[in-house]
């Protein structure tokens, strides 16, 4: 576990909704109390927490939404309560229709190092079915203009299954964001999240989605275009060129510490973890009341934290360090979880290297199956 600290800031606004999309946002402009809202809460937690902070990660929602003004008082209010290190990776999470040169030269100098960019796709027509407001061009443009102002560590999510996309149209937008100006590349299949346009259209019976070959010919492409081009898949849905990882998310994936700040944002230091209560308005007007952010702590018991630690751990190549496990829980992996092992290690879904535990490439096909196995709070003492 590191000492150093990963912030992490939700910023609940978009211009309108994704049909897909499960995240908490408002489809509104950030006004500015939210703002207000946000440095008190900076201000009130650093008088906690001390540690120096090696990565800043603004998310959202769309965090693009900011003015320059808003983005330079939240930098600037986070650097005079945080000590964040000179090095830090500062991401930024932007909507390809924000990314005018002027918003990106002000991130820029205000030291924002990384960006992550929705991009999605580069098929107009699935762009639009998906309810997003930019065209493959827009993005293309935007990813090409970044680069220009300087930024270096650009990443772009794209996705996969979406309601009448195909293998080969996979295939295209795959290979078409390989020759954009990108370090790393998140991929996601489209899940039906709770609540989303798309859920209702499924339950309905009005959503096409590919068959199971399709699918399975998508998953394929995932695993081979980005490696072709020099994009190693260190995390389950994550590819990057050599020292392009995000350091913030693998905070997340080691459990290391982090603070996350705003409605819906979750912490997590030691073995305790809390989610600040999703609730824009009553986030607002706690904090600008002076209160702290209404929350909701949870205190996770050993086997809890262990299961996490096995799956996280598992969504990376790299795997579960085995001595650290032992050292973190008194004992090796096998005592906890010997027939698990077993019966997966038979199976071909993982296998074990210089003191590692990874999943093989079948395991990570069946990454779902892999990781329930690990959920066994009830069998534990
Ligand atoms: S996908 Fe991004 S832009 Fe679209 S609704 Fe969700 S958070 Fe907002």
């Amino acid at each position: 576990m590191t000492d150093t600290l990963g912030l992490y800031f939700h910023i609940p606004f978009c211009r309108s909704r994704c049909a897909y999309c499960g995240f908490y946002s408002n489809a509104a402009a950030v006004p500015d109390a939210y703002i207000d809202a946000m440095l008190r809460e900076v201000e009130l937690r650093s008088r906690t927490f001390h540690q120096d902070v090696d990565t800043v990660y603004f998310g959202g929602g769309t965090p693009s939404l900011l003015t320059a003004a808003q983005l330079t008082r939240l930098i600037t209010g986070i650097r005079q309560h945080f000590p964040v290190r000179p090095d830090a990776e500062i991401t930024m999470e932007m909507n390809p229709c924000d990314m005018t040169a002027s918003f990106l030269e002000t991130a820029y100098s205000l030291g924002v190092n990384r960006l992550s960019v929705g991009v999605q796709s580069k098929d107009d027509r699935l762009l639009q079915a998906i309810g997003r407001r930019h065209t493959a061009s827009e993005a293309k443009q935007a990813v090409k203009r970044a680069y220009r102002t300087g930024f270096r560590n650009i990443s772009i999510d794209l996705m996969y299954e979406l309601p009448g996309q195909t293998a080969e149209d996979f295939r295209r937008s795959l290979v078409w964001a390989m020759h954009l100006p990108i370090t790393h590349l998140s991929i996601y299949s489209l899940i039906l999240e709770e609540g989303t346009r798309f859920t209702q259209l499924a339950e309905a019976g009005k959503l096409p989605r590919p068959s199971e070959a399709e699918s399975w010919a998508m998953y394929q492409l995932m695993c081979r275009i980005p490696p072709h081009y020099g994009f190693d898949r260190y995390e389950i849905s994550s590819f990057a060129r050599k020292g392009f990882e995000s350091r913030h998310n693998e905070k997340y994936w080691r459990l290391d510490p982090y603070l996350g700040f705003g409605p819906s944002a979750c912490s997590r230091i030691g073995h305790e973890r809390w989610q600040v209560l999703p609730g824009t308005r009553r986030y607002m007007h706690e904090l600008l009341l002076g209160h702290e952010a209404p929350m909701e702590r949870e205190a996770l018991s050993e086997a809890e934290e262990m299961e996490e630690y096995c799956f996280l751990h598992l969504r990376m190549q790299r795997g579960i360090p085995l001595a650290d496990f032992e050292q973190r829980y008194g004992a090796p992996l096998e005592h906890w979880y010997g027939a698990v092992l077993e019966t997966l290690t038979r199976e071909k879904l993982i296998a074990e290297k210089e003191g590692r535990l990874f999943l093989t490439a079948r395991g990570a096909a069946l990454g779902n199956t892999v990781f329930e196995s690990f959920l066994r709070s009830d069998d534990i003492e």
